[in-house]
């Protein structure tokens, strides 16, 4: 059965029409599952003939709190939800003077492989629906009862290997009578898949790309990515250029520094000679820890070298804040689990 929250406003209007409702129905719904409602009982303005109707014909993704773990180091709230079918996925509120922003999950683990992440730890078992993307979001803004500025996708799960959900999620996000967070206020992160880059610069959704690039050459790359067996770095960085021209937004660069691995200043002079003429920003992040990957973050020394090689050659970049550390809510520990592990 068909969810009705994986729908855009239009098709829900169809879905609606097809079961003898009025067109407006859509929209009444469309904004309980804005505000984080999907239950029928609580829809208030829809008539119990109506809730039958739409039970026997369609069904409603739930995202529910299972728990919420509170950082004690800052302000960050960590939330495992769960879904419909007993999969626990990870969702997280980080507070910036700016605002709430909230990160997402895309998928139930990640098939992507890379070697310091642990997400992708036991694969991939399922793709989130685009309802169970926003439902992330309606329902963190309802638990903390003050409006979420923005969103990025970077929790578990590589958002465009699942790009019709994301891409829907992203156009119902940004709905005027849904929760209208600007694609301005939203970013994408991703490994690097350079057909879907290519393909979302073309979907009229301007938000910002952040690309997982970690290494500036192949050699490198390829020793923790295994995307980088698929796209080479060239392929990826042309993407990124396309990208750019198309939408005429900023690209935002990921760049894990591992001890020893990837933060040599040869790789920096690299990364600035790849990224050359592009409208671009670094954001380097001293690597968290997972304990199955083996990998140990920079020294603060290194880091600093690292960035202030960048800074002189007058590239754009920031050490990016780890929040949440305590509750393990970083970048790259977030993880999936199921409800039999309880
Ligand atoms: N699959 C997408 C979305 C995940 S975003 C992507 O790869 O971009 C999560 C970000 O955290 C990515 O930039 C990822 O590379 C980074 N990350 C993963 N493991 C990490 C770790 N141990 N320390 C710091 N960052 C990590």
């Amino acid at each position: 059965m068909v969810n009705l929250n994986d729908l855009t406003l239009e098709q829900l209007q169809d879905a609606l029409v097809k079961i003898g409702e009025p067109k407006f129905r859509a929209k009444q719904i469309f904004k309980w599952f804005a505000r984080g409602v999907t239950r029928l009982e609580e829809m208030t303005d829809i008539s119990a003939k109506t809730k039958e109707k739409i039970k026997e014909n369609y069904n409603i993704a739930n995202v529910e709190i299972w728990q919420r773990f509170d950082s004690k180091l800052d302000e960050t709230k960590k939330y495992l939800m769960e879904l419909d079918d007993g999969n626990i996925i990870e969702t997280v509120a980080m507070f910036y003077k700016h605002g709430i922003t909230v990160c997402i999950s895309t998928q139930v683990g990640c098939n992507m492989g890379c070697k310091f992440c642990a997400s992708t730890i036991g694969g991939k078992s399922r793709n989130l629906t685009a309802g169970e993307i926003l439902g992330q979001v309606a329902t963190v803004q309802r638990n903390l009862g003050t409006r979420v500025s923005n969103i990025v996708l970077m929790g578990i799960g590589e958002p465009l290997d699942n790009y019709d959900h994301v891409v829907n999620f992203l156009k119902n996000v940004n709905d005027e009578n849904g929760m209208c967070i600007g694609y301005r206020h939203i970013s994408l992160s991703t490994c690097g898949l350079v057909d879907k880059i290519k393909k979302l610069a073309e979907e009229n959704v301007p938000i910002t790309l952040s690309v997982s690039l970690h290494a500036p050459d192949n050699e490198t790359r390829d020793k923790i990515m295994p995307v980088n067996k698929a796209w080479k770095v060239e392929q990826l960085i042309d993407a990124c250029r396309e990208y750019q021209s198309v939408t005429g937004r900023r690209i935002s660069f990921e760049y894990i520094l591992i001890n020893q691995l990837n933060d040599t200043i040869g790789h920096a002079e690299t990364l600035i000679k790849i990224t050359k003429g592009m409208l671009s920003h670094i954001n380097l992040i001293p690597a968290n820890f997972v304990k199955e990957s083996g990998l140990v973050k920079s020294t603060p020394e290194r880091v600093k070298a690292f960035k202030q090689y960048l800074e002189k050659q007058g590239i754009n970049v920031t050490v990016r804040r780890e929040l949440g550390s305590d509750i393990s809510a970083s970048c790259g520990q977030l993880r999936r689990k199921h409800n039999t592990e309880r």
